[in-house]
């Protein structure tokens, strides 16, 4: 059976561990014949990202904190002569404390540091990638709900998520001309490193899971299949969009 990936190369940036939905999306991608390059935040992730690489045939691994330029530079330069066809950014971060308090007390700086992480990168991450997409490609990021809906603690996280969807469409229209599309995946919840930083996490996945039309959670090889879709020719008419892989969550009202 061909693969939808074959002949293409993929930059993979936002694996921690083993349950990162990037590790999903890298499995899937490596599944359907893509070549991987994947980064890691730093040195404290090194090992783990490296020892994961090893269950993905061994591809290049770089260090990436997408807050610093000096690093986004070294990745374009470590990466040129190549040529990139998909880009996955699946990073975020907002310190736990403006998860817990109520929205109204988000200091500036954490206000700040969640837009930096979260939303910025993506346009970072485009501007270093996108020279290396010399014959078009697929950038694709995660998402959530709560950037168009009020979920009880994802506080400044939804407000840095509706800036990321509107970078995507931003980035869809400048960067189309050139063959490449921009789209974002809205995963329902999880259970990652990130999302136990989210107070009463283990509540939202219980009240998706009995709402949700398909009766469950979703599952990250679902997130993945969604990302090889974007990322293979297969999706070629799509761009600045929000693709939803929720087990359908987001279209319920009480
Ligand atoms: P995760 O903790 O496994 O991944 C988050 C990644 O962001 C980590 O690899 C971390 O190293 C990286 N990161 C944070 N700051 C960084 C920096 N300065 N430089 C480089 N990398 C940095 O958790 P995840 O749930 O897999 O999250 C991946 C994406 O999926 C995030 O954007 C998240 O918001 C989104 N998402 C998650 C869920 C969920 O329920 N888990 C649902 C929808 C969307």
């Amino acid at each position: 059976m061909s693969q939808l990936l074959e002949g293409k190369t993929a930059l993979i940036l936002g694996i921690a561990n083993k349950w990162s939905l990037a590790f999903a999306i890298a499995q899937a991608f490596r599944r359907e014949g893509a070549k991987l390059i994947l980064t890691y935040q730093g040195e404290r992730l090194k090992r783990s990202v490296e020892d994961l690489a090893g269950e993905l045939g061994e591809p290049r691994v770089l260090e990436c904190d997408v807050t610093k330029d000096d690093d986004l530079a070294q990745l374009t330069e470590s990466l040129e002569g190549g040529r990139l066809d998909a880009v996955v950014h699946s990073i975020a971060f907002a310190n736990r404390e403006d998860l817990e308090r109520p929205f109204v007390e988000t200091s500036r700086a954490g206000y700040l540091l969640a837009q930096e992480v979260s939303s910025y990168s993506m346009v970072a991450v485009a501007r270093a990638a996108a020279p290396l997409m010399t014959g078009g490609g697929a950038m694709i990021t995660l998402t959530y709900l709560g950037s168009t809906r009020v979920l009880t603690n994802y506080n400044v996280m939804g407000v840095a998520k509706a800036a990321l969807e509107a970078s995507v469409r931003y980035l869809a229209s400048e960067l189309g001309p050139r063959g490449i599309r921009v789209n974002a995946i809205s995963a329902g919840p999880v259970k990652t490193a990130s999302a136990r930083g989210i107070r009463d996490f283990s509540k939202i996945l219980q009240v998706v899971g009995e709402h949700a039309p398909l009766r469950r959670n979703t599952d990250p090889a679902e997130v993945a299949d969604a990302a090889v879709f974007l990322a293979s020719d297969l999706g070629r008419g799509v761009t600045g969009d929000v693709m939803f892989v929720d087990a359908g969550f987001h279209i319920m009202g009480l």
